[in-house]
């Protein structure tokens, strides 16, 4: 048998590993409290389920969908778009519903490269902009984040000529993994080159919903011109706790939304509808559990960053998304460190280097965890005295 050149090219997904370690610690009857993928814990709101319970009852939503979704779930979204963003946006041509922003994400790259094509990609970042790029034959060049420079691509350094040659550029504010936040005018600096380079600028807004202390991310698409230029991706995953019902959408210019329908036309039937019609219950009902939810998770990353700095490592405390991304101790690799957090303390973390080489140096803690388990998982880190790096 011969598989494909891409699939070699692959690294091990991320949380595919970890899965594995904890299902072996856990059958060895170690008492694991994981801080690793971004998957609410709580559950999807009552009247979402109580939709999908009524919705799966009636037969139309049992036959195939249509690849651009239903017009009254083009229109939920055009609607919360307005509602949340004041962005205008034509449910016909400018939204189309997807299985999840991972799908749309990894469908992209097939709309806008070709073989030996250049996408320009962050790094550290949500791996899917990179692993779309490579399916399609295409490069990354990457934007490496510092921290320097609030976690947001040096455009002053990408070489004229890539620039110029590059057909994509992904942006994800608020940031997974590093928590940063995007202002206005970091987009409109990046909306800029993108448009003197004739670059089609790719937002991924997934936790656009997730923000503390009062802070509300702006959309791409409030600002002028966006829609010229580009696509926002965007998700009910992390806003309405719906990981497991796949449901996205994006939104933005119509010849780009027209190009992604082409594509997913030809490789998937769109959402299962009963699944659409809990996304328009989440986008058009009441929003409280929004609240509730940044609430739950605002007392985890306050308790989360308190653990981290009494056992020595240097953290921000983040104004959005569900994670807290916090420098490990000198001497450690991230991995190094993951590891030693895991056999020490039980304690899954994710390791910063999973997200590219510029995320060396850090680990990634997520806030999908009940309340009782960071607490348990704070009090072992509290406890802890970091040893002392091997050979170090
Ligand atoms: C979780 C996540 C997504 C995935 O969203 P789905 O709608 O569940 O596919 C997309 N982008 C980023 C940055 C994420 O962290």
């Amino acid at each position: 048998m011969q598989f494909s050149e891409r699939l070699g090219k692959l690294a091990p997904y991320p949380f595919v590993e970890i899965s594995r370690i904890i299902a072996a610690k856990r059958a060895a009857g170690a008492d694991v409290v994981t801080f690793g993928i971004g998957d609410p814990d709580i559950p999807t709101p009552q009247p979402i389920i109580d939709r999908l319970l009524t919705a799966s009852q009636y037969p139309p939503n049992h036959r195939y969908p249509e690849t651009d979704g239903l017009p009254e779930m083009r229109r939920a979204i055009a609607e919360w778009y307005d509602n949340r963003f004041g962005v205008k946006l034509d449910p016909d041509t400018e939204v189309l519903p997807l299985i999840g922003a991972k799908e749309g994400i990894g469908h992209a790259a097939f709309c806008f490269l070709d073989p030996g094509d250049i996408a320009l990609v962050p790094d550290p970042a949500y791996p899917v902009y990179g692993v779309g790029t490579m399916f399609a034959g295409a490069e990354s060049y990457i934007m490496p984040l510092y921290e320097r420079n609030g976690w947001l691509p040096e455009l002053d350094a990408i070489p004229a000529d890539v620039a110029r040659a590059a057909k994509v550029m992904w942006l994800n504010y608020p940031n997974n993994p590093t928590s940063a936040v995007a202002t206005e005018e970091d987009l409109a600096s990046a909306m800029a080159f993108c448009r003197e380079n004739d670059i089609a600028l790719l937002h991924d807004a997934a936790y656009s919903e997730v923000g503390y202390d009062g802070y509300r991310a702006v959309s791409y698409m409030q600002m002028d011109g966006a829609k010229e230029i580009g696509i926002e991706f965007h998700s009910l995953s992390k806003t309405y706790n719906m990981t497991g019902w796949r449901i996205g959408m994006a939104v933005g210019n119509a010849d780009m939304i027209k190009a992604l329908f082409q594509i997913k036309a030809n490789l998937d039937s769109g959402v299962p509808q009963a699944v659409q019609e809990m996304a328009m219950e989440a986008l058009t009902g009441p929003q409280d559990c929004v609240d509730d939810n940044v609430r739950t998770y605002q007392w985890r990353r306050d308790r989360v960053v308190q653990a981290c700095r009494s056992a020595g490592m240097e953290v921000d405390v983040p104004r959005a998304s569900l994670y807290i991304w916090a420098k490990v101790p000198g001497g450690f690799t991230s991995a190094e460190f993951a590891q030693r957090l895991l056999e020490d303390l039980d304690v899954v973390v994710t390791p910063g280097s999973s997200y590219g080489r510029y995320g060396e140096g850090y680990i990634r803690l997520s806030l999908t965890t009940p309340d009782e388990q960071v607490e348990k998982g704070c009090q072992r880190i509290e406890g802890w005295s970091i040893p002392a790096p091997q050979g170090g």
